[in-house]
């Protein structure tokens, strides 16, 4: 049977990796730091259906014992200290985690010995500044944030591993991805749910900050298939995984305000500077040609199905 070691399997993209990985019959152990009360709420239908392990990216030897109780064939790196906003007040735990901690997973791997097929999870963050637009494996970065330089270091380092150990390593640079289990902090998952209190009574307004910023926003599920795909192939590599279109945080907002009704919705939006970054990635597309040639991967899920998804979620979850 094949086995999987997930590093941030309470995150959104750990949830629904698990639970494509589950679908194809592996065997799932999710690691999880070790806290009064773990945060289970995307992870709860898992319990009793994968093994959950503890450990931490800032501590080696846990990352160690982890591999060792799971003898994994593959191991999805996806923890970190993932929102970008945050990553201006932590800076260092960011970089500790998010950068250091790819380190010591990919050491704690090539110790361990066995042959295991790692993914990375990179970020289009790294792309910031976007010397190129739509930016593809080959564009050079200019990450933005904290949280993208140390994005950039895990890229790096995974690169380096392959080479100089030649590991089966590869990166996954992930345009923005987002689904009804995106944490709150995120602007998308902020204004659906918002959405759904303005729908049903429990709430005036959202208090947003830049609304000129555009994403290349895709559906989480499709982006965990282009993840596994990686690890199956004959060869390490790294690829762009993005759906090519961008949209600004007014349309998701059209889009969202849509799916209840409304269609001037500046009433319902406030801004507040509490909410703006110190040096804000502007816009972000990524073209995954590579991707889609190579491994046969395909964004599925249109923007305006993702959007209203989400709302029509968060409707139900608050009715
Ligand atoms: P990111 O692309 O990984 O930083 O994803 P986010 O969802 O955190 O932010 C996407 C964009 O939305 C950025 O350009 C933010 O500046 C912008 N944005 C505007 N208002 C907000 C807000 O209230 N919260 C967050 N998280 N982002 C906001």
């Amino acid at each position: 049977m094949q086995r999987a070691l997930i590093t941030g399997i309470n995150g959104m993209d750990g949830s629904h990796l698990a639970d494509l990985l589950l679908k194809k019959g592996y065997e799932v152990y999710g690691m999880e730091r070790r806290t009064s009360s773990p945060n289970r709420t995307n992870t709860k239908h898992l319990e009793g259906k994968i093994i959950f392990l503890h450990g931490d990216l800032t501590d080696q030897n846990s990352l160690t014992r982890c591999l060792k109780q799971s003898n994994p064939c593959e191991v999805y790196n996806l923890g970190s200290q993932s929102f970008v906003g945050e990553s201006w007040n932590t800076p260092e735990q960011t970089s500790d985690v998010t950068g250091l901690g790819v380190l010591r997973m990919l050491e704690a791997t090539r110790e361990y010995g066995a042959p295991v097929r790692f993914y990375q999870a990179s970020s289009s963050e790294m792309f910031g500044r976007m010397v190129e637009n739509p930016a593809n494996e080959n564009t050079p970065f200019y990450p933005r944030s904290p949280y993208g330089v140390a994005k950039l270091y895990g890229h790096w380092i995974t690169k380096n591993y392959r080479e100089s150990y030649d590991m089966f390593a590869c990166s996954g640079i992930l345009f923005n991805h987002e689904s009804e289990r995106r944490g709150i902090e995120f602007v998308t998952r902020k204004i659906t749910d918002g959405v759904a209190r303005i729908h049903l009574g429990l709430q005036d307004k959202i208090i947003l900050g830049n609304l000129d910023s555009y994403r290349d926003w895709g559906y989480a599920p499709d982006y965990c298939e282009a993840m596994w795909l990686m690890l199956q192939q004959k060869k390490a590599d790294d690829y762009v995984i993005s759906t090519g279109e961008t949209h600004s945080i007014r349309n998701f907002l059209d889009v969202a305000f849509q799916s209840i009704g409304i269609v001037e919705w500046a009433s319902y939006v406030g801004q507040d500077p509490r909410f703006m970054r110190p040096a804000e990635v502007d816009v972000l597309r990524g073209d995954s040609t590579k991707a889609q040639t190579e491994l046969g991967w395909k964004p599925k899920t249109p923007f305006v199905d993702l959007v209203d998804k989400m709302v029509k979620n968060d409707i139900k979850r608050l009715s």
